[in-house]
């Protein structure tokens, strides 16, 4: 091995920073190379190159929220395919899944196909959506279609007073039964399930899954979840701005344990079965 630049033989491993371009936008990663120990040039060997693709690659994806190499390769895994099998069942070409799993970033459709197809989670938060979608609104819903983009900034504006679900879920329930009593209508449709841990959203597990595996939550561990991005609140109407800072200044207080006392005495609560959807007319004798 010969330097490029000035002849040099002798050789240096180091991590180097590099910016390469991946579908027309710049990544930033440090990967190891060799560098010449005279000039400092940097000089790979086609396994380092190999690492600089994937890195960059796989840094694309995270920046995107898109699955990883790693991430396919452990979907491929656990359904214990060889790379063909994987292709025939994914119903694309093998050079594909090659790819995939190493340099080639997959488009989000593609992206969104291989999840459905691996990730049973993902897949019945989809089947949910197109079943929300599907859905009339009624009493159970506060007398408006379930709105999972209303539900997601609602749980990211109330995720900052609360941080885990068990508190969230009842500051999203008194948001849209509070609304419900005051106009006539929920903020979000979310439908509300008589739980042992109260009143909580109808699928709450899977939406948060979703939420997490699209980035928009991130798990702070025991249990917390973050926001990394703040709340679009101007998707939110004045009255439902208006309440969601009523409930969130309740909650503020305490992290929401007020709000989870509480929410065990309702007759919401108290009048349902468990496992029993909760009708939006029990806000009428709502606590706060
Ligand atoms: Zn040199």
């Amino acid at each position: 091995m010969k330097c490029l630049n000035c002849d040099c033989e002798k050789f240096e491993s180091k991590n180097i920073r590099f910016n390469p371009e991946i579908k027309g936008e710049e990544v930033e990663v440090v990967v190891p190379s060799f560098v010449c120990t005279k000039c400092q040039t940097p000089l790979m060997d086609g396994e380092q190159m190999n690492v600089l693709r994937r890195s960059a690659a796989d840094k694309y994806r995270k920046q995107h929220h898109l699955l990883t190499s790693e991430a396919i390769i452990k979907y491929r895994a656990s359904l214990g395919m060889s790379q063909a099998a994987f292709a025939n069942y994914l119903k694309v070409g093998e050079a594909s899944i090659k790819r995939w799993e190493t340099y080639f970033v997959q488009d989000v459709v593609q992206d969104d196909h291989i999840r459905l197809k691996c990730d049973e989670a993902y897949a019945e938060l989809n089947a949910l959506e197109v079943h929300w979608k599907s859905q009339s609104s009624d009493i159970y819903s506060g007398n408006r279609p379930f709105c999972l983009e209303l539900f997601k900034q609602a749980v990211r504006y109330l995720i900052g007073f609360t941080k885990i679900p068990l508190f969230l879920n009842k500051a999203l329930f008194y948001a849209d039964f509070k609304h419900f009593q005051q106009h006539g209508m929920s903020i979000t449709g979310a439908r509300y399930v008589h739980l042992e841990y109260g009143p909580c959203p109808d699928q709450f597990q899977n939406i948060y899954q979703l939420f997490l595996s699209k980035g928009v939550l991130i798990s702070g561990g025991h249990h917390i979840l973050k926001s990394i991005e703040k709340p679009d609140l101007s998707v939110f109407s004045d009255s439902e701005k208006e309440i969601l800072e009523f409930v969130a200044k309740i909650a503020h207080t305490d992290g929401g344990k007020k709000l989870l006392k509480i929410s065990h005495e309702e007759q919401a609560f108290k009048k349902t079965e468990p496992l029993q959807l909760i009708s939006y007319e029990f806000s009428k004798k709502i606590m706060i």
